[in-house]
């Protein structure tokens, strides 16, 4: 039994005119032990999934089962269910503390909520120690407010607070983004530990692939609210099969390169209206724009395309819609590397 399972969830914003599917008939299966990165460009979906799967916001259809309950719609007692076992860690976290109480408050607080066997203050007190040590911090820092931090520390304060609930999984939602570049070598490094120390499965979201890279074993690529591929992080860098993910580890900046290259040409179709047939198709690089005679990606979405993709890719997957990591899939009808 997989610690997160989703089944074919879709999430949408808005009614009508304005209704816009943000996640569309996504399935993956997450095991303990494991992290999993989500990548894709800004406005692909991944922050709402993320979302979802604690039940920020509804799911439109699907299921989504946690340690083996399913927690679709949750209230009650499935509130907290999630909220023991799953915790998430935004890109600015000023933002998710209140500027107002001290770091020792809100760790009190955390812990209170959220771990019955401590109930006396001296309990509480000591497991704030315990937190500030495991990220890190001297136990003084529980005097201080918020932004007498730097960017970095109160990352840790964060993470520390997620923790205070004793979580099974973690949610990353591009949690060093906002940091520079040698404070996020740091949490970084942090994170890797604490999940060997802890043994803690984390979800990973970032648009930065060498994040994705270092704290997880395999990734799933989504566009446009589509998981469009599911790969093992040594295959998505050496050997990606979705031109989209191509596209991706082309966009990465190389420093010593001779040129910077594009992203994938032309702009994020609008999400309310997706193209027919594959989504990516108007800037896929082999797709039928590149190559006259591909029809079948205008004409057809491969994820309603069970069967065919799933033994064009040759993974052990069952159909486009479980991105099942492990096995490989891409839903594309031209994947790279095919014979
Ligand atoms: P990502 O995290 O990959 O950048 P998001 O999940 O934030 O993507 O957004 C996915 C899509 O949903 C985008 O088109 C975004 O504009 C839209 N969206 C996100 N949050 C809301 C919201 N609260 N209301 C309406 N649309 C939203
Ligand atoms: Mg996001």
């Amino acid at each position: 039994m997989s610690l997160l399972e989703l089944d074919h969830v879709a999430v949408r914003y808005g009614a009508g005119r304005h209704a816009l599917t943000a996640v569309d008939d996504v399935s993956l299966a997450v095991e303990a032990g494991t992290s999993i990165g989500i990548v894709g460009e800004s406005g692909s979906g991944k922050s709402t999934l993320a979302r979802a799967i604690v039940q920020l916001v509804p799911t439109a259809s699907g299921r989504i089962t946690l340690d083996g309950r399913d927690v679709t719609g949750a209230r009650g007692s499935a509130v907290r269910h999630i909220r023991d076992r799953v915790q998430m860690v935004f890109q600015d976290p000023f933002a998710s503390l209140n500027p107002r109480r001290t770091v020792g408050a809100t760790l009190a607080e955390a812990v209170g909520l959220n771990d019955r066997r401590a109930s006396g203050g001296g309990d509480r007190q000591a497991r704030v120690t315990e937190l500030l040590e495991l990220v890190r911090l001297d136990p003084a820092a529980r005097y201080r407010y918020p932004n007498e931090f730097s960017g970095g520390q109160i990352q840790r304060v964060a993470i520390a607070r997620a923790l205070a609930a004793g979580p099974r999984l973690l949610i990353l939602d591009e949690v060093t983004s906002a940091l520079d570049v040698s404070v996020q070598a740091a949490i970084l490094n942090l994170l890797r530990d604490l999940r060997e120390r802890l043994g803690l499965t984390y979800l990973c979201i970032s648009h930065d692939l060498s994040v994705i890279g270092y704290l997880c074993q395999s990734a799933v690529v989504m566009y446009l609210g589509q998981l469009v591929e599911a790969v093992p992080c040594a295959d998505l860098f050496s050997a990606p099969r979705h031109p989209y993910s191509r596209s991706l580890l082309d966009s990465v900046p190389q420093v010593r390169g001779e040129r910077i290259r594009a992203t994938a040409s032309g702009d994020v179709p609008n999400p309310r209206f997706p193209p027919p047939g594959c989504r990516y198709h108007p800037r896929c690089a082999v797709g039928p724009l590149a190559q006259p005679g591909r029809e079948a990606c205008l004409q057809r979405d491969p994820h309603q395309d069970d069967g065919r993709a799933a033994s064009l890719n040759g993974g052990p997957v069952t159909g486009p819609g479980s991105g099942a990591v492990g096995g490989r899939f891409a839903a594309c009808h031209f994947p790279l590397g095919a014979p």
